[in-house]
């Protein structure tokens, strides 16, 4: 490798393609890194040269934040070199690698921002030519930036001068028209564009063949179809379709169109997120403004992160049920307090017997409801945690409240939308609540100028932020990855009256509009006024949604009575709260005998609740723990015997197992091995910790092996704990396999055996030796867990 290419010194290779090798360099004279992209041809050739560097002058006048910037160009032994910004990252092809595919909120944010860019390039006559994953770098703030504008297939027409069939490089994204007639114009590039949104959606380029005459046909004759999982509703596929449609004449025009198009799908009529215009892009600043505000506050971004990664699971992915368990388990307090919202009043009906892990949960109340409540009560108890302030808790009381009772009037009238508009209404007030743990100065002049000068929220929070707190909401849902629908639904309605829903998406945004207009209404109208007050909401959806006044008041009544009790497991004292105040006088006297009833009920189960030894959960506290872990592993129990009376699937019941074993327990991870029918080998399936999924991948070991612990365990149906592994006595039975996977020192293992025949077996490890200490009563409830596990396999066989 050479050390310097004109005033560059190369300092390591990037990437390579069919003709060029991308090298990281230093520019000492403007102290930068840069991507040198230095280029081979077969043989040099001047005129093809200065048409190449030709292409790259127009190419470096290009600025969009969605694109990678050409800084200069060059030349060296005939062959030209360009220099471009320096983008740390991947490029989508490797991330959709990694991650297997994008769901339809982030793919339309992301390919608007690639179509945008696309536009930029177009309106200055530049045609990019060669659009593919790899071509879309993703640099550190998750943004896509398009590089190799125009270049890329100047480059491989040298190579295709070689090749009779006059195409090389990658075939994938060409265009048909180009195929047939070597036509290209703006539209070549849409087409491509379009191929890569369904790749993103689906985790597989839609043409593909093993030949390039196989992928020539398929451009020519095959059809393009979107996935049938993930949640692609019937707008976006058409806005795709008509993107990448055959005839050109038919293809949507330009990729301009195809921007304004995705906007308006995401709803980002109210929050345009393009980067030029001068109107627009000073809120898309402040969006971004505020978003690196909150970057730098707290731990903004490890909550973003945990949200984006439970948004990022697919009710439809039988692998999602697990990993949407794993990330709720990895936090201790966060299960606690999941398990107490599941057994809590709103949930208690679905769920008839208490519920003691989440694995179970997901099953009974469904893997949305559990997704929600995970995700509130993780926004929660982070602002909770920090807020402390009044107006953070008041915040969080009307969101759960408007939340409730969105449920609760979508139970009514729309039941298959409840629980989405439960979280709807919930980030209704997102942007609020948001501003007012992130920016309290500046909610506290909100708050003023909305009594003082009698503005609406939006108002008052666009006049000091620069954007509304509904802005400032989808802004964030969208950055967390929540699904299309949810962002629609955070659209404020028009303050005329409003139509009855016509889309399932229409339908959510009038449930928490409505939600959150009464539960405006709540917080401020004095007690002779509430009548009043609730009739004119009504009046302006008595077209949208129909209920009695009755209805609506017993709908009110249990609202509150859950929010109340949500407040409580997650610890917010509400003695002081003017909201919770308020909310009471709103609950007649009629029923006002009940409710104290129910309240002090309330108060009784809570104070169990407060009581339970969350002290222990600490690393300290030896007793306590042990407690902890006996009552966890008695509850699990139960918790099986209850699926298994129920008839739940076998792994569903497994789940359950490993699950109460790694929490009772504080392993470091468990995991479940299946006898593989075929292979006759003891093959991962799953399990819970660090790297769990992935570790169960590559688990596997053959039961016929030279004598080892594994096997003989196994075979011969005998539990048994291995301190360290290490030891002298035992070293020669851990087989090579496992230290090659696993760095764990100490490990326990329950086989489960039917009439001599190993089937399975329960791995569980921490990292230290000696770190396993199993007390005699909980060695035996870990054993039970494990005969009824073994119980239920053989009721499936
Ligand atoms: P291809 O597009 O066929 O993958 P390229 O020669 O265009 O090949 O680029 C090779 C690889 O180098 C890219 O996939 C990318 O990962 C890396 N790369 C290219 N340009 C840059 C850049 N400006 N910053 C960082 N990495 C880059
Ligand atoms: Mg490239």
């Amino acid at each position: 490798m050479e050390k310097s290419l004109g005033r560059f010194e190369i300092q390591r290779e990037l990437g390579r393609g069919s003709q060029s090798v991308v090298y990281l360099a230093w520019d000492e004279q403007l102290q930068r890194e840069v991507a040198i992209k230095t280029l081979h041809f077969s043989r040099p050739d001047a005129q093809r040269n200065a048409a190449l560097l030709e292409e790259a002058r127009a190419v470096s006048r290009l600025r969009h934040p969605n694109l990678v910037p050409l800084f200069d160009v060059g030349e060296e032994d005939g062959n030209p070199y360009l220099v471009f910004e320096y983008v740390e990252g991947s490029n989508l092809a490797e991330l959709l690698a990694r991650e297997g595919r994008f769901n339809a909120a982030r793919t339309a944010d992301l390919m608007r921002q690639v179509f945008d860019a696309l536009a930029i390039a177009h309106a200055s006559g530049i045609i990019h030519r060669d659009l593919k994953p790899s071509n879309i770098l993703m640099d550190a703030q998750g943004r896509p930036r398009v590089m190799d504008f125009g270049i890329a297939a100047r480059m491989d027409a040298d190579a295709s001068a070689k090749e009779s069939s006059g195409l090389s490089g990658t075939l994938n994204y060409l265009a048909p028209e180009y195929v047939e007639s070597r036509r290209v114009d703006a539209r070549s590039d849409v087409y491509a564009a379009g191929l890569v949104m369904i790749e993103m959606l689906s985790g597989k380029p839609p043409i593909s063949g093993d030949t390039p005459a196989a992928v020539v046909f398929q451009i020519l004759n095959g059809t393009i179809a979107l996935p049938t999982t993930g949640n692609i509703d019937q707008k976006l596929a058409s806005i795709i379709l008509k993107a990448c449609a055959r005839d050109p004449e038919v293809r949507t025009e330009s990729a301009a169109q195809v921007k304004a198009q995705l906007d308006e799908y995401l709803g980002a009529a109210a929050t345009p997120i393009v980067y030029s215009g001068a109107g627009d892009s000073k809120k898309v600043d402040t969006l971004e403004f505020l978003l690196r505000r909150m970057r730098h506050k707290a731990d903004f971004p490890a909550l973003s992160e945990s949200v984006a990664a439970i948004n990022k699971l697919t009710r439809t992915d039988r692998e999602s049920l697990n990993k949407l368990s794993n990330t709720i388990l990895k936090d201790y307090g966060l299960t606690n307090k999941i398990l107490r919202m599941v057994n809590s009043v709103g949930y208690r009906s679905a769920n008839g017997s208490g519920i003691s892990t989440i694995s179970r949960a997901i099953i009974v109340l469904g893997f949305d409801a559990l997704r929600n409540i995970a995700i509130s009560v993780l926004l929660f108890d982070h602002l909770q945690d920090r807020g402390g302030v009044r107006e953070m808790k008041e915040a969080f009381l009307r969101a759960n409240l408007a939340a409730t009772l969105a449920r609760n009037v979508g139970k009514l009238s729309m039941p298959r939308e409840a629980e989405e508009a439960y979280v709807c209404a919930l980030f209704h007030n997102l942007g609020q609540i948001l501003s007012q743990f992130y920016f309290p100065e500046e909610a506290d002049e909100i708050r003023r100028i909305i009594v003082q000068k009698g503005y609406s929220d939006e108002m008052a929070s666009t006049q000091i932020l620069g954007i509304s707190f509904s802005e400032l909401g989808m802004g964030v849902a969208r950055h967390w990855d929540f699904p299309a629908s949810i962002i629609h639904s955070l659209l404020p309605l028009s303050s005329s009256a409003v139509r009855k829903p016509a889309t399932q998406e229409e339908a959510l945004r009038v449930l928490s509009g409505f939600a959150g207009e009464i539960c405006s209404m709540i917080a401020s109208a004095p007690k002779e006024k509430q009548r009043e007050a609730i009739a004119v909401v009504r009046q302006r959806f008595v077209a949208a949604l129909t209920f009695t006044d009755e209805q609506l008041n017993d709908i009110i009544e249990k609202s509150y009575r859950e929010v109340m009790e949500t407040a409580q497991v997650l610890g917010v004292n509400l003695t002081q709260s003017p909201f919770a105040k308020q909310i009471k006088t709103w609950i007649g006297p009629p029923t006002g005998r009940t409710m104290a009833v129910e309240e002090d009920a309330l108060e009784g189960t809570m104070l169990g609740l407060r009581s339970r030894p969350e002290a222990a959960l600490g690393e300290d506290g030896g007793n306590d723990l042990s407690t902890m872990a006996q009552s966890i592993l008695s509850a699990g129990i139960q918790d099986i015997s209850n699926a298994l009376v129920d008839n739940f699937s076998l792994i569903d019941i497994l789940r359950i197992t490993l699950e109460t074993m790694y929490r009772a327990m504080g392993f470091q991870r468990v995991l479940l091995c299946l006898k593989d029918q075929k292979s006759g080998n003891m093959v991962g399936r799953f399990g819970f910790g660090t790297d769990a999924n992935d570790l169960a991948r590559k688990f596997s070991f053959s039961l016929n092996d030279a004598p080892n612990v594994f096997q003989t365990v196994a075979r011969k149906g005998l539990d048994i704990i291995i301190s360290d592994v290490a030891d002298p006595k035992i070293v020669d039975r851990i087989p090579a396999w496992y230290h090659k996977l696993i760095s764990a020192r100490t490990f326990v293992l329950f086989p489960m055996i039917i009439k001599d025949n190993p089937v399975a077996l329960i791995y569980c490890d921490r990292e230290n030796a000696g770190s396993i200490v199993i007390a005699e009563k909980e060695l035996t409830s870990l054993k039970t867990l494990r005969n009824l596990a073994l119980l239920a396999i053989k009721q499936s066989l």
